[in-house]
């Protein structure tokens, strides 16, 4: 996600925008097979069939499944928006999700299920038979959310809706439990493992759609249309629908499409996602999707990423919506290829993606912003932070806490943006340009499509550089780089 950065100084005169799967070969993915329909009221009704591969290495007794929209119910813990961001997220008044699971099954068997976890957030599903390893299962789940009329990830506009983290997607289970957090407002509190998708959306006949993966037919019956739609080896589904006018232009063979409805000059913002997947590919490791598409949204921040498919906040225009663009396409390489807990280890795909949007500057031509001005920025910001921090007697300046962790959006921004993107110049300053891009590259093509650990970017960038740099990494991770003045 892109954060906004708010000036905790005024003088600050920043030109950053502020905002928000261990590898392995794996014989066989799970697989989603959603059949959904949104009302013209926005009740989404859908069947949700996830033939699910045990890919662990323990057998399971059950399976447990996020309920992200309930999230957005009346009476959550846990608002998916901070309390300091309502009025700006629910600018016609609070709105609701009301989500009612139907029915599971498995292999065609009926359960019981419970809805569990710290907020209502876990769909426990009893398997019956032990699931070995390398066993499959298939779970159906009906049911109905109304969605809630909010500009973010999941929710309606006057404008559009956002179906981001709209269906059960199976928790990851680690270290003999299954993960389970609930939907924190701090950063991008998911995790999830590659799977395929076979998606069809009916909708109002009004509606063009934006989608993770490939839209492979469209039917149009009376008033209504229904979008079939593909995607292998994604992380996650995602699609967003609104009127939208579309351009679409190519980047090598990646068909790149932007989706928008009020954009004064769309075929820049077009022409930044385009070269966000040259750069980036050419940089990190092959974009390996056959699309890629941007659209334009209701979205409290600046936007959010999902595997093909980045949402762009509409209440940007110019040089930051285009950089909001490139900071969402990194996290196609940060996040959705390599994936990683964004919980625990946020900093991972966080850090990564805004390093990558500096250094996206050093590459491309004619654009407003440079490397050297992004990271001057981006280091005085974080000076200027540091000691009203200081001032306000903090010196937590850790980035290895888990996103509900941090006292504020601000201090999570400051620390996993900012600083993030200053730890990972210094280990590029610390071995060299060559061997950073090096490692880079390494980890992405090591981690592929699978999970990295923080030591896996530091083993790619000790193997690349044939340095010694945990101890440089983890200085910065604990908070012991002191880069603020001692007064
Ligand atoms: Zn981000």
């Amino acid at each position: 996600m892109r954060k906004k950065l708010i000036a905790v100084i005024a003088v600050a005169a920043l030109s950053l925008p502020l905002f928000a799967c261990s590898s392995g070969e794996k014989t066989e993915l799970s697989k989603y097979t959603i059949d959904a329909t949104l009302s013209a009221d926005n009740i989404l009704t859908a069947t949700v069939t996830c033939d699910y591969v045990n890919n662990n290495d323990v057998p399971l007794k059950e399976l447990w499944f996020h309920l992200y929209p309930n999230a957005y119910r009346d009476g959550a813990k846990y608002s998916p928006v901070a309390a300091n961001r309502i009025t700006d997220a629910y600018p016609s008044g609070k709105s609701y999700s009301v989500m009612k699971i139907d029915s599971v099954s498995v292999n065609g068997n009926a359960k019981d299920v419970t809805v569990s976890g710290e907020d209502e957030n876990i769909l426990v599903v009893p398997l019956g038979d032990t699931l070995d390893p390398t066993e499959k299962t298939s779970v159906k789940i009906e049911y109905s959310v109304k969605l809630p009329k909010v500009k973010h990830r999941f929710g309606y506009t006057d404008k559009s809706v956002n179906l981001g983290n709209f269906y059960p997607i199976a928790c990851m289970y680690r270290d003999g439990a299954f993960v389970a957090d609930p939907y924190y407002s701090t950063g991008d509190p998911f995790f999830s493992e590659c799977a395929d998708y076979s998606v069809t959306l009916t909708v109002s006949d009004k509606y063009e759609c934006a989608a993770t993966g490939e839209i492979t037919g469209k039917t149009e019956a009376e008033n209504a249309v229904t979008y079939e739609i593909g995607a292998q080896n994604v992380r996650d589904f995602a699609a967003v629908l609104g009127e939208y006018q579309k351009m679409s232009g190519l980047s090598g063979s990646t068909i790149v499409n932007y989706l928008y409805y009020s954009d004064s000059e769309p075929e820049k913002s077009l022409n930044a996602a385009i070269d966000s997947v040259r750069i980036f590919g050419d940089k990190f490791g092959a974009y390996p999707y056959k699309e890629y598409t941007v659209v334009q949204t209701g979205f409290l921040q600046g936007g959010m990423e999902y595997p093909a498919l980045s949402m762009i906040s509409d209440a940007y225009s110019g040089d930051s919506k285009l950089d909001i663009i490139v900071h969402e396409t990194a996290h196609q390489w940060w996040y959705g290829v390599v994936g990683n807990d964004e919980v625990k280890y946020s900093w991972l795909d966080e850090a990564m993606a805004e390093y990558s949007t500096m250094m996206f500057y050093e590459y491309a031509e004619g654009y407003k912003y440079t490397f050297d001005a992004k990271r001057a920025d981006a280091l005085a910001a974080y000076i200027l932070y540091c000691e009203t921090y200081k001032n306000n007697g903090r010196d937590d300046t850790s980035m290895t806490r888990a996103v509900n962790e941090y006292a504020s959006e601000t201090e999570y921004t400051y620390m996993i943006y900012v600083k993030g993107a200053l730890m990972l110049d210094d280990i590029r300053n610390t071995v060299g340009t060559e061997k950073f891009m090096a490692g880079l590259k390494k980890y992405y093509a090591d981690n592929k499509f699978g999970i990295a650990q923080p030591q896996d970017l530091m083993g790619a960038m000790e193997k690349a550089s044939k340095r010694q740099l945990k101890p440089l990494f983890e200085s910065w991770l604990n908070g012991n780089v002191q880069l603020y003045s001692n007064h």
